[in-house]
């Protein structure tokens, strides 16, 4: 406090700072929470002072220091031994975090499929076949895109489905960003034969056995599109005419069947960030809170 009447004090003793200026860099702060945020992981001049490059309040300049070869081979020893350590330690964290991640991916998997209010109505193949596809969804595949068409029909299903009240087979959780789960008929396991004592009954029972909540995958999603892909088509077909437009002449209306008919057989959808898009875009739809307590999950667990 003393200095702050002799002015000309100030500049010479660093001690008298205020507690929102950083010792190293002499930065100031709006609060000292984001002093130490500063000083723990931003600050330029920090590591060169513990370092011992530098003398605490910039006392001598790393340029002018000069060290002999030996001391340069020492530091330059200590420096990668410290690398060495860095990156082991952060593989570490980064393996924690993946661990961790595929936990809580297994708990909301295990905790979707453990309690029957989660059990949607249909598989999201079954919902797939049954969403509305409007002639109006397939006229987007010329006036925009594949893969607008797609995305439209998508959220005018999830739309629906809110409003009838009906589960739709696919979730998202905002502790879990841009994750989507979907209830799925495993069919390849129902063609395989795995299990000998699934007797050869209703098939109606098997469906019911392999439909679960699994966590979806982008090579999941395509099949998804490659689905209505194929609706599209079969409506295409159906109502050729129907996307031309009106008073056409012969030639023309030869020309845009052709320009139509390689819009709607466009593969735009497998290309590119499509997936993710979609993806994203759904997610921002539908999540919802997580109904699980992951804490006692993950308890449960070990
Ligand atoms: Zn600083």
């Amino acid at each position: 406090m003393d200095s702050f009447q002799h002015q000309d004090h100030l500049s010479h003793n660093e001690t008298n700072f205020p507690s929102t200026v950083c010792n190293y860099c002499n930065k100031m702060f709006s609060s000292s929470k984001k002093l130490q945020e500063h000083t723990k992981m931003r600050c330029k001049v920090k590591p060169l002072v513990d370092s011992g490059l530098l003398s605490f309040q910039g006392g001598s300049i790393p340029g002018k220091i000069r060290f002999s070869e030996t001391e340069k081979d020492n530091i330059i020893c200590k420096l990668l031994y410290d690398v060495a350590l860095l990156k082991m330690e952060l593989y570490k964290v980064n393996s924690n975090m993946n661990t961790i991640k595929r936990k809580q991916t297994l708990q909301i998997v295990k905790g979707l499929n453990n309690n029957p209010d989660f059990k949607p109505k249909y598989t999201i193949q079954k919902w797939l076949q049954m969403i509305p596809v409007s002639l109006s969804h397939v006229s987007h595949v010329f006036q925009k895109n594949m893969n607008e068409a797609i995305k439209q029909v998508l959220l005018d299903g999830l739309n629906m489905a809110e409003n009838s009240n009906i589960k739709p087979p696919i979730m998202g959780f905002h502790e879990k960003p841009n994750k989507l789960y979907v209830y799925y008929q495993d069919i390849d396991s129902n063609n395989n034969h795995h299990n000998s004592d699934n007797n050869k009954g209703s098939t109606k029972n098997t469906e019911q056995n392999n439909s679960k909540w699994v966590s979806c995958d982008y090579g999941m999603m395509r099949k998804w599109c490659s689905t209505l892909v194929t609706r599209f088509i079969q409506i295409f077909i159906d109502n050729e005419d129907y996307f031309l437009e009106p008073n056409l002449e012969d030639e023309t209306k030869q020309e845009q069947k052709i320009t139509n008919f390689n819009s709607i057989m466009s593969n735009s959808y497998k290309q590119g960030d499509f997936m993710e898009n979609l993806t994203e875009q759904l997610y921002n739809r539908i999540k919802q809170k997580s109904p699980f307590d992951e804490s006692r999950d993950v308890n449960d667990e070990n």
